[in-house]
């Protein structure tokens, strides 16, 4: 089938939930994917911070293959290796005892949700079911993260939603404090709101949020579906603002592109949960944990590529900074940590998205539209840097003339 007859009955064949941009995808190695018609383009999006290892690292197509041609799937009504691998690498690599898997960010999110609500319910004896989040937070699409996501946008036309959700500003613990009463049951943040605009903290915001909740007693339950997976040059976002969370939500980066996630808490909070209280039929499926092994150790690997990540993002952000001091009027700032990095230009970003897709480099957007993101997978070189930045250039200097 040719392109547009692709894309024109696509548009016709779904329920409209996406506005796609109209390329039809077919091959992707490491940094760059190709479409239906051979043409190439430098992927600094990477499946919108899913593609960790690039596209069809070697290691994880064979572990998949490998793994699908063993065991698809059994269910959790019985034990298989490849969960306990995964299981395993995780917890030791991270501030958590537990760990339940499910199919995605949200779902992560919501088994999240439910585990502080009966948690603090067993401590107390009492109902302590109140959340608070911050605005323009991202947690997901299911009705409990959808509640308390801080976007009017994503909720309008599906209310009532989740009652309990009290929205504060980000980067304001002060505001946390004051929202706390004795309903209060755990605090949702995003170390870093990647989908709200790329919006980084002040270095002591989490280390005073992580106090405020120990004081009053309630969870801190830290969304690390973007953030995770080296996607800020460690392993988890927490560790740069030197905290632990009580309940952390991994999914995008964690299966290498196949779809999984992850709760992971303390041997105490876990313990809220009995056999029937929470379960997913797919989740910790075996090819999905396989491919997440394959992910983990590759990117834990010696400590390089998170090292890697580090070092290259200085020099992107170095690049993008120049941008920014040549085109002051279009650019107004560069933001961002490891590889999850936002350009807040002072106008709409749709059309530069779109004409950088035509000259073959993918980025995305973020916050209110005027932010452009980049979320390129862990292994971008100097060269992938300066092509994504050439790119960029011609297209915000002829946005500019
Ligand atoms: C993408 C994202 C989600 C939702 O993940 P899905 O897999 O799309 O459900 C939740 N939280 C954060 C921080 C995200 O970036």
């Amino acid at each position: 089938m040719e392109e547009r007859d692709i894309i024109k009955l696509s548009e016709k064949l779904f329920i409209p939930t996406y506005s796609r941009y109209p390329i039809v995808l077919r091959k992707g190695r490491g940094v760059k994917v190709w479409d239906v018609n051979g043409k190439e383009y430098l992927d600094f999006l990477g499946g919108i911070a899913v593609n960790i290892l690039g596209h069809c690292p070697r290691k994880v197509v064979m572990a998949v293959q490998k793994q699908v041609q063993r065991l698809i799937h059994v269910s959790n009504l019985y034990y298989t290796e490849p969960q306990l691998a995964l299981a395993k690498i995780l917890i030791k690599n991270s501030f958590a005892d537990r760990v339940f898997f499910c199919n995605s960010g949200t779902e992560a999110n919501e088994g999240a949700l439910k585990l502080a609500r009966i948690y603090m319910k067993k401590k107390y004896g009492k109902d302590r079911f109140e959340f608070i989040s911050t605005y323009n937070s991202f947690h997901g699409r299911t009705f409990g993260s959808l509640s308390v996501t801080g976007q009017e946008k994503y909720h309008h036309g599906f209310e009532p939603l989740l009652g309990s959700v009290k929205f504060v500003h980000f980067n304001n613990a002060n505001a946390i404090a004051n929202a706390i009463t004795d309903k209060t049951c755990a605090v949702i943040l995003e170390p870093i709101q990647a989908e709200g605009g790329v919006n980084v903290p002040d270095k002591d915001y989490l280390k005073k949020v992580r106090e405020i909740c120990k004081e009053a007693g309630i969870l801190l339950i830290l969304d690390e579906v973007q953030t995770g997976i080296g996607r800020t040059g460690k392993l988890f976002a927490y560790e740069h603002f030197d905290i632990e969370p009580d309940i952390m939500t991994l999914a995008k980066g964690l299966g290498g592109g196949i779809p999984i996630g992850a709760i992971l808490t303390k041997e105490e909070i876990a313990q809220a949960f009995a056999p029937k209280t929470h379960a997913s039929t797919f989740g910790g499926n075996p090819v999905a944990c396989a491919s997440a092994v394959a992910t983990l150790e590759t990117v834990l690997e010696d400590g390089y590529l998170l090292d890697y990540c580090g070092r290259i993002s200085k020099y992107f952000m170095k690049k993008l900074n120049s941008l920014k001091n040549k085109y002051p009027d279009k650019i107004k700032e560069i933001r961002g940590l490891g590889l999850l990095i936002g350009m807040q230009l002072s106008s709409d970003s749709s059309e530069i998205v779109k004409k950088c897709m035509e000259n073959g480099l993918l980025i995305g957007t973020a916050g209110d539209g005027t932010v452009l993101r980049f979320t390129p997978p862990l292994i971008i070189e100097k060269d992938d840097v300066d092509e994504a930045i050439a790119i960029l250039e011609k297209i915000i200097k002829e946005d500019a003339s």
